[in-house]
């Protein structure tokens, strides 16, 4: 059994990098960034009124003013403010030459013979300065990330409509086990449904990457041969779930070896998920994951998302948050690294849900992250801090 962190290291050693490709701005939110974007422009392009208001200037904001013009947004100034003078502005419009302050409409007194005074008191000069957000040439996006919807905002101001990321993995989805049948059969005497393809189906698509299910193995040599030599023909990475422990029926990495891959592990200091089992071959990587459906989903998103992070050169990654625990934890043995499963208290703290073990598959969804409990550790003091990731 190697520790966890060797066997992260092994992972994230063993990936690869796709090809790139250019992608519209419609196709980009998901995809790993691989081209710094720059700006074409500067943001705001001129000196812009925050506010619906007059514009005026600032020593004059103690005496009536004659307005000059009204300017909408999406026109620019005709007249200069001089000495005296306002114009009406509303947000977003370019603020007239020879003003230095806009305040806004409701501060404002419009007289009887139509001159305008000020009514508040001088703060905020509620103009937002040209290039202030960003400047021309800058690059506002960097490689290394996911695209979020936020950048895509960022990515059409800056009229980037075409954008440079990583090809997507194919990932191919086998499950193993005489006992399954399909979600939408009704399981008969000694059967359970397969949840675990259909899971990690979802955590794929959540990943960005494409899924392909290759169906359920028999617990037999030949059924998993055909489906894994089938799927290694069509996939950059291969996640197979189930028959990696130590029983009669685990065959998974026999079946590896057989195939020709080098198996790099199959044991992991960490739980749930002991049984995880890597392997590789040419441009391709297999991870053998534990059949209990917590110790998949955990795997996947602890090692699989890791894997699948630097394939895409994606760099940023989910924060590891440091909360206040909620409740004491104790466990017996302290051999392994742990995640269990916690919701947030109304108060911000981590609180563990109810959890049975690794088969205990509605505790992952009453849950909002996961405690990660150190090796060596076997109590926790409620209040201590602990390490939290988002799920
Ligand atoms: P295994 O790793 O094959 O020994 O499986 C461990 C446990 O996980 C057993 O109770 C299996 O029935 C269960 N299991 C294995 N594969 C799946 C699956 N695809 N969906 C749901 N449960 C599974
Ligand atoms: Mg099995």
């Amino acid at each position: 059994m190697i520790t966890f962190e060797e066997a992260f290291r092994i992972v994230t050693e063993s990936s690869f990098r796709l090809g790139k490709e250019e992608v519209s701005l419609g196709e980009a939110a998901g995809r790993a960034l691989t081209v710094a974007v720059k700006s074409d422009m500067d943001m705001p392009p001129w000196n812009k009124s925050a506010v619906d208001g007059y514009a005026c200037r600032h020593t004059d904001l103690g005496q009536e003013m004659i307005m000059v013009e009204t300017i909408a947004a999406g026109t620019l100034p005709e007249k200069q403010v001089e000495p005296g003078t306002c114009s009406r502005i509303m947000t977003g419009a370019a603020v007239p030459a020879g003003a230095d302050y806009v305040f806004m409409l409701e501060d404002s007194e419009v007289l009887s013979d139509g001159r305008i005074r000020f009514t508040g008191r001088p703060g905020n000069d509620n103009i937002a300065r040209v290039g202030e957000d960003i400047m021309k040439d800058q690059t506002v996006l960097r490689p290394g990330r996911y695209i979020k919807p936020q950048d895509i905002a960022v990515l059409a101001s800056v009229g980037a409509t075409r954008v440079t990321v990583s090809c997507r993995p194919t990932i191919g989805v086998i499950s193993t086990g005489n006992e399954l049948v399909e979600p939408d059969c009704v399981p008969a005497g000694a059967q359970i449904r397969n949840s675990n393809s259909s899971q990690l189906m979802a955590q794929v698509a959540r990943a960005g990457a494409i899924g392909k299910y290759y169906g359920i193995a028999r617990d037999d040599e030949e059924s998993i041969t055909t489906l894994m030599k089938k799927a290694l023909q069509e996939v950059d990475v291969l996640l197979i779930s189930g028959g990696v422990s130590f029983g009669d029926f685990d065959l998974v990495p026999r079946v590896m070896r057989s195939l020709g891959l080098k198996l790099h592990f199959d044991q992991v200091a960490m739980q749930p998920g002991k049984p995880l089992t890597f392997c590789t071959g040419e441009r391709k990587a297999v991870f053998g994951l534990p059949g209990n459906p917590v110790s998949t989903f955990v795997q996947f998103e602890v090692m699989v998302r890791a894997f699948l992070d630097r394939m895409a050169g994606v760099t940023e990654h989910a924060p590891v948050l440091q909360m206040s625990l909620g409740a004491d934890y104790s466990r017996k043995r302290a051999e392994r690294l742990s995640w269990i499963p916690c919701t947030v208290t109304p108060a911000g703290e981590a609180m563990p849900v109810e959890y049975h073990g690794s088969a205990h598959i509605t505790s992952l969804t009453g849950a909002w992250g996961m405690i990660i409990i150190p090796r060596g550790q076997s109590w926790i003091q409620k209040g201590e801090l602990v390490s939290v990731r988002q799920i």
